[in-house]
C-alpha cells in the first residue's frame, strides 16, 4: 500500500508515471473490511485533471514502448509472471482483506489472472501478420498488427487480481499503455500489481492507476487520447459506458452481469450434480459472474436433486478469511447484504418455497456483511429471485419436465454469459451445445471460464461489443491492422498510368 495517514487511515493513492500520486478532487470513500466492518483506508477520488495527468504519462511513455522490441516486452512478461508467483500470497491476502473472499479461493483468483500473463509472454506468435508475395507484377501485400496507444480498464469489486490482469497483460504485451480505474472497493491488490509491473520492467507510464469513481470513469470515456475502454460490471454500466464511448468513437469491450443458469437432466449423476452445484452457486459468496445462480431440474431429477444439495448447504462453513476453516466469506458491503437477502421474503411472497434461509445461519448479524447460504425452490420466470441477477448466496431451482422447456427459458432469459448441462448422454450434451444462446458452456463442468488462450465473454445482455476479452480476440481487441500494399521497381520501368491499380 501506498500513500500517506489520513484520519488516522492509509490514504489509497493513483499509481502515475511510475509513483504515488495524490488525489486531487477533495473527494473520497472508505475501504471496509466486508468480514468486521471496520475501516481499513481512505481512498482519494480523482478528478479529471488526475485523469487528465494519467493520461498524459500513459501517452508519452507509449511512444518508446510500442517501439521497445517484442522480445524485450515478453521478457519483462515473463518477469511479471514470475514475481506474481513469488508474491500471490501476497495479493490472496490484499484481495481476501478488501473483498472477504477465502484465502484458497483469491489463490485461485490470482492464478487464473496469472493465466493470461503467461499468455501474454507469447504475444509476439499472436502478432504476426500475413504475406502475399507477387500480389501483382512484383507488388507484395502484407498485414501488421499495431498497439493503439492508450487504452483503459474498468474493473469490479469481485475480482480485485483477476479481472485487470485479463486487460493489462495484453494490452501492455501488445505495446499499448494501460489506465486502470479499478473498483474503488478493492484498490490495493491493484496497485501491488503496478507496482509488481514496473519491478518486472514495465515503463513508468505504461501502466497507470486511477482511483476513484464515475467521474474519473467518465473522463476516461470522454478523453480524446484513449483509444479503446475495456469494461467488466454490471449490465446498466457496461451498457451505458459502451453507448458514451462508441458515441466519442473508441473501440469498447463491456462485459455485463449474469443469471446462470445449470440444466440438470434426469440421467445425471446426482451427487456429482448437487456438489457442483453447491460449488458454483456458494463459491465467493455467489458474486461471481460465472456462479451458477438457478437450476433447472428436468422431470424426476428435482426431488433428490434438491434434497442432496440441501444436505451439503447445511454443511458450509460460513466465516472470515481469518479462520482457515471458513469456506465461505461474507458479502463485499451491508447494503449488498441486505439487497440480497430483500429475495428471500420476496420469492416467498411470490410463491416459491425456502428449504434453506441463509438469514438463520449463525455466521449471518454482527459487524461482518455475512449472510449464510439460502435455496430456493419452485422459483419461476416473473419472480424477482428469478428475473434479477441477485449476486450472493442464494440458488434458486426452477423445475420444469423437458429439455425443450429448459432450453427455452435459458435462450428467452435476457443475460447470455455461463450455462452449464449436466448429463450422462453425449448426445444431449451436444444438442444443448448447438442450441443454447450463451457465450460459455460447460459440459458437466459448471464454471467454464475459458483457459486464456480461448477468450471470455458472454452474449447478449452480458457482452456490449464485438470482441471478448483476452486471449486471441483480447489481442485482436488492443491492436489494429494495417495492410502495406509494396514494389520495389526497376526505376527505369516507371511511367505514368491514371487507370486504377489492377492486379492481372
Ligand atoms: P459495478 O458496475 O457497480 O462497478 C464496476 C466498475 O464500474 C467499478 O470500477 C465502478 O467504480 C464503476 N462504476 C460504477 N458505477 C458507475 C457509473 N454509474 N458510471 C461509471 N462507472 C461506474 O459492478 P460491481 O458491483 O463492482 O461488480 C459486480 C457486477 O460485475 C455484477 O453485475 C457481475 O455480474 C459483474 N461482473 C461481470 C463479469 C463478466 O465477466 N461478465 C465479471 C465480474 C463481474
Amino acid at each position: 500500500m501506498s500513500g500517506t495517514e489520513t484520519l488516522g487511515l492509509t490514504a489509497v493513492s493513483h499509481w502515475i508515471g511510475g509513483r504515488p500520486v495524490a488525489a486531487t478532487s477533495g473527494r473520497s470513500g472508505v475501504i471496509v473490511n466486508p468480514a468486521t466492518g471496520a475501516p481499513i483506508a481512505e481512498i482519494g477520488f480523482a478528478s479529471v485533471e488526475d485523469v487528465d495527468r494519467a493520461v498524459a504519462s500513459a501517452k508519452a511513455a507509449a511512444v518508446e514502448w510500442r517501439a521497445t522490441p517484442l522480445s524485450k516486452r515478453a521478457e519483462v512478461m515473463f518477469r511479471l509472471r514470475n514475481l506474481i508467483v513469488e508474491n500471490r500470497h501476497r495479493l490472496a491476502e490484499v484481495i481476501s482483506l478488501e473483498n472477504g473472499k477465502t484465502i484458497p479461493d483469491a489463490l485461485g483468483e490470482v492464478a487464473r489472472g496469472l493465466e493470461n500473463v503467461e499468455f501474454a509472454c507469447g504475444v509476439a506468435n499472436m502478432l504476426k501478420g500475413g504475406y502475399s508475395e507477387q500480389a501483382s507484377n512484383g507488388v507484395d501485400v502484407y498485414s501488421i498488427r499495431q498497439p493503439l496507444g492508450v487504452v483503459a480498464g474498468i474493473t469490479p469489486f469481485n475480482f480485485p487480481a483477476m479481472v485487470p490482469l485479463w486487460m493489462l497483460s495484453n494490452a501492455i504485451a501488445c505495446g499499448n499503455a494501460f489506465i486502470l480505474k479499478p473498483s474503488e472497493k478493492v484498490p490495493s491488490a491493484s496497485i501491488l500489481l503496478a507496482q509488481l509491473a514496473q519491478q518486472a520492467g514495465v515503463p513508468d507510464g505504461v501502466l497507470n492507476l486511477i482511483q476513484g469513481d464515475k467521474v474519473a470513469v467518465n473522463r476516461l470515456l470522454e478523453h480524446p487520447d484513449v483509444k479503446a475502454i475495456s469494461f467488466v460490471g454490471s449490465t446498466p454500466v457496461a451498457r451505458s459506458i459502451y453507448e458514451t464511448a462508441t458515441r466519442k468513437g473508441k473501440r469498447v469491450q463491456a462485459l455485463g452481469g449474469a443469471k446462470n443458469h445449470m440444466l440438470v437432466l434426469p440421467d445425471a449423476d446426482i451427487a456429482m450434480a448437487a456438489d457442483a452445484a453447491v460449488s458454483a452457486g456458494y463459491g465467493a459468496a455467489g458474486e461471481r459472474c460465472m456462479a451458477i445462480s438457478v437450476v433447472i431440474a428436468v422431470g424426476a431429477v428435482a426431488d433428490p436433486l434438491i434434497e442432496a444439495i440441501r444436505e451439503r448447504v447445511a454443511r458450509i462453513n460460513v466465516g472470515p478469511a481469518s479462520e482457515s476453516s471458513s469456506e465461505m466469506g461474507p458479502l463485499i458491503s451491508k447494503e449488498h447484504r441486505d439487497r440480497v437477502a430483500s429475495y428471500l421474503d420476496a420469492a416467498i411472497a411470490e410463491g416459491a418455497t425456502l428449504p434453506v434461509d441463509g438469514r438463520l445461519n449463525p455466521a449471518t448479524g454482527g459487524e461482518g456483511f455475512f449472510l449464510g447460504p439460502s435455496l430456493i425452490d419452485h422459483a419461476q420466470p416473473g419472480m424477482r429471485c428469478y428475473d434479477h441477477e441477485i449476486f450472493g448466496p442464494v440458488l434458486s431451482v426452477v423445475r420444469v419436465e423437458t429439455y425443450a422447456q429448459a432450453l427455452r427459458m435459458i435462450n428467452d432469459n435476457p443475460y447470455g454469459n455461463g450455462t452449464a448441462i449436466f448429463t450422462q448422454n453425449g448426445g444431449a450434451a451436444r444438442q444443448f451445445q448447438f442450441d443454447v444462446e450463451v457465450g460459455m458452456v460447460g459440459i458437466n463442468v459448471p464454471i467454464p471460464v475459458p483457459v486464456s488462450y480461448y477468450s471470455f465473454g458472454g452474449w447478449k445482455s452480458s457482452l456490449f461489443g464485438d470482441l471478448h476479452m483476452y486471449g486471441p480476440e483480447g489481442v485482436q481487441f488492443y491492436t489494429r491492422s494495417k495492410v502495406v500494399t509494396s514494389r520495389w521497381p526497376d526505376p527505369g520501368a516507371s511511367k505514368v498510368d491514371l487507370g486504377f491499380p489492377q492486379v492481372r
